[in-house]
């Protein structure tokens, strides 16, 4: 499935950033607010954008901001409340208002940008994932954002599959609840 080459790229930032900024747990383990904002935040955009470059410390503070409004998104498709979730995208698109460019660079194809209204890297990336969210849930694959449910995990996916059935945010939490599965059946692989 691709909602659209480059929509797809923004949905995979919107979950990087959501995955490497908001604390939690991950993979079993508590997952504590980054020490490292710089890192993570370039971290996150690269889920997408494996090319992006650092970003400054005044970015990654507003990307935090920006990845904790990402995660309800997320949080309210994965327990149903598909509405709460339009709600979260819907006020997101009218405070950053996204604004399309078609732009071309670093020898891309022409493409769609959305820019913010600061004209700051977080600001359009705010705009950016907003309208990534929106084509998502305004699709027939709008259930398609989740959060892993492996016990104490709460990373988030989008689900890309042709079927629609992942539950997990990477095989290691798939293989955490395979092999716990075994064990309580006491077929210790
Ligand atoms: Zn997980």
């Amino acid at each position: 499935m691709d909602f659209n080459s480059h929509a797809d790229a923004i949905v995979r930032v919107a979950v990087g950033l959501v995955n490497e900024l908001t604390p939690g747990e991950r993979r079993g383990r508590a997952f504590p607010p980054p020490r490292d904002l710089v890192s993570a935040a370039a971290e996150g955009l690269r889920a997408g954008y494996p090319n992006h470059r650092e970003v400054t410390e005044g970015e990654a503070g507003e990307l935090v901001e920006i990845a904790a409004r990402l995660r309800g998104v997320f949080d309210a498709v994965a327990t149903g409340d598909i509405d709460a979730a339009v709600l979260q995208v819907n006020g997101l698109l009218e405070e950053t208002r996204a604004r399309p460019l078609l732009d071309r660079h670093d020898g891309e194809p022409w493409h769609l940008h959305f820019h913010g209204p600061g004209g700051t890297m977080a600001g359009d990336w705010a705009a950016s994932c907003a309208t990534g969210l929106a084509i998502v849930l305004g699709s027939e694959f709008h259930d398609r954002l989740g959060v892993c449910t492996a016990p104490h995990c709460d990373r988030v996916y989008v689900d890309v599959s042709r079927n629609g059935t992942r539950r997990f945010c990477g095989t290691a939490c798939q293989n955490r609840v395979k092999t716990a599965a075994f064990r309580a059946r006491g077929r210790v692989p």
